[in-house]
């Protein structure tokens, strides 16, 4: 039998954590009431002027940077013309010739296997709405709630040779875009969505094979099972000498298959040409250079950086920088020991890991206690700031105190409860509202106790007790 050679290139949508939509006012909060979040622009009434979402573009100028593209200085919008139920307007605003980022690239592999993915182009463009087909007898109905949400398309060269590698590129633009703060990498929600295109080749070939584009995919695991399947699909096609049509198809998660969705278009039956509507998009030098001065630190360098600078092992920083907040959590830890004692970062880096990793993340993950007894669970990793009743500061008091031999068990329940006592005396205000059924005032009342307790206190027990308390 031939031997044949994957080619992959992916299409990726981000949707812009923009607070309004790319070229009207509407706000772009998901899960809102069907068709509450529009107005004559995203609805496509004739006679209206889109404008452009100043955030959106600075948006993509950081996002073309941390992707090593080029900045465009003049780029501009192109309408591209398709009739679509959940597309009013019968074009969607996007860009075509003049993309805002051009050739870019990724680094995907580690240590000595470090393989650039090329980013052809980044563009500006407004998402469509979606057909909901639930109604009765048949009927189905859109809603506009997603019509002009900015959106990021993000499209490699096809350099991937495997699914594998496409599913590590894929988690690697996840990261980054997080990262960045420009999207939120939600992909159940639908904010980033991917379209692989595959082709086989007989090994050793310079031209390509017809590809076929996967439409619309929302998880890596859906992803990897398509592509998977793709290239079996081909394969047989092509050893019993059969052609490959180019054509879009969708994966059915369910039947475990892609079928047949449409032929492919080519370029030229959307007609693409220059919105009259838009001028072309001027962008500065200073409007990048003020993007350049913000760009965080990326995953990658994070990663690298925590082994180099706390001694940690590949696993814990990886574990660590899996979410900036995390990371930003073990960082502040460490620092905040640091600061009141002669170690440094390399001899209290195992360590806090350590304790951040195994003893707050397992004790977070059994749950959230609620007013009702259940539990829920805690989103630690996105925000643990927000959501840790023990804060940096506290963990640090924590494991100075250990070290020195302070802490050596949980301190006496009569203690704690008197503590308790004191701060459902000092906060009555909360106490009723919290009593009223103000739940999320929970995470306030331990956060007090943590604090009044110098960090002492054994969250766990603070849970149990206060729940207790506070039910009245
Ligand atoms: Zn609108």
């Amino acid at each position: 039998m031939m031997a044949y050679e994957v080619v992959i290139g992916l299409e990726a949508h981000a949707q812009l954590l923009t607070a309004s939509k790319m070229f009207c006012g509407c706000s772009t909060v998901f899960g809102a009431a069907p068709n509450t979040q529009t107005c004559p622009v995203c609805l496509g009434m004739p006679g209206v002027l889109p404008v452009i979402n100043q955030k959106a573009v600075e948006f993509a100028i950081r996002t073309g940077l941390a992707l090593n593209c080029t900045i465009a200085l003049m780029n501009r919008f192109a309408r591209k013309n398709y009739f679509y139920p959940d597309l009013p307007k019968g074009y969607q605003i996007s860009q075509y010739e003049l993309p805002i980022c051009q050739d870019g690239w990724v680094e995907i592999g580690e240590n000595g296997t470090a393989k650039r993915i090329r980013i052809r182009r980044a563009h500006l463009e407004e998402d469509a709405g979606k057909n909901l087909h639930t109604g009765i007898a048949g009927a189905s109905h859109v809603d506009l709630n997603r019509a002009g949400t900015p959106l990021l398309e993000i499209v490699t060269e096809p350099d991937m040779r495997s699914p594998d590698e496409a599913v590590i590129y894929l988690k690697k633009l996840r990261d980054i875009l997080v990262y960045l703060e420009v999207c939120d990498g939600n992909m159940e929600e639908g904010s980033l969505r991917c379209e692989p295109n595959l082709s086989l080749r007989q090994a050793g070939s310079k031209e390509f094979g017809t590809k076929v584009e996967l439409k619309n995919i929302n998880s890596f695991k859906f992803a990897k099972a398509a592509m998977e399947y793709e290239i079996k699909r081909q394969t047989k096609v092509l050893s019993e000498g059969g052609k490959i049509v180019q054509e879009t198809r969708l994966w059915d998660p369910e039947k475990g298959e892609t079928a047949p969705m449409r032929s492919k278009e080519e370029a030229h039956d959307y007609r693409y040409f220059p919105d009259p509507d838009l001028v072309p998009l001027r962008i500065t030098e200073e409007m990048i250079e003020k993007e350049r001065k913000i760009l965080p630190e990326m995953p990658e360098a994070l990663y690298k950086r925590f082994m180099e600078q706390y001694g940690l092992p590949e696993y814990d920083a990886d574990v660590l920088t899996s979410a900036k907040a995390l990371a930003k959590f073990f960082e502040d830890t460490v620092k905040a020991q640091a600061e009141a004692t002669a170690l440094s970062g390399k001899d209290l880096g195992k360590e806090t890991s350590n304790w951040v990793m195994v003893e707050l993340l397992g004790l977070l993950h059994k749950g959230k206690p609620k007013a009702d007894g259940g539990t829920e669970p805690w989103t630690i990793e996105q925000d643990p700031y927000e959501q840790s009743p023990v804060k940096p500061q506290g963990l640090a008091e924590l494991l100075i105190m250990k070290r020195k031999g302070e802490v050596s068990g949980p301190i006496a329940k009569s203690v704690l409860e008197e503590i308790i006592d004191e701060v459902m005396a000092k906060n009555p205000q909360q106490l009723a509202q919290y009593r009223g059924g103000k739940e999320q005032l929970f995470g306030f009342f331990v956060g007090q106790v943590m604090k009044a307790s110098g960090g002492k206190a054994n969250p766990a027990k603070v849970n149990e007790l206060l729940k207790r308390k506070l039910a009245g």
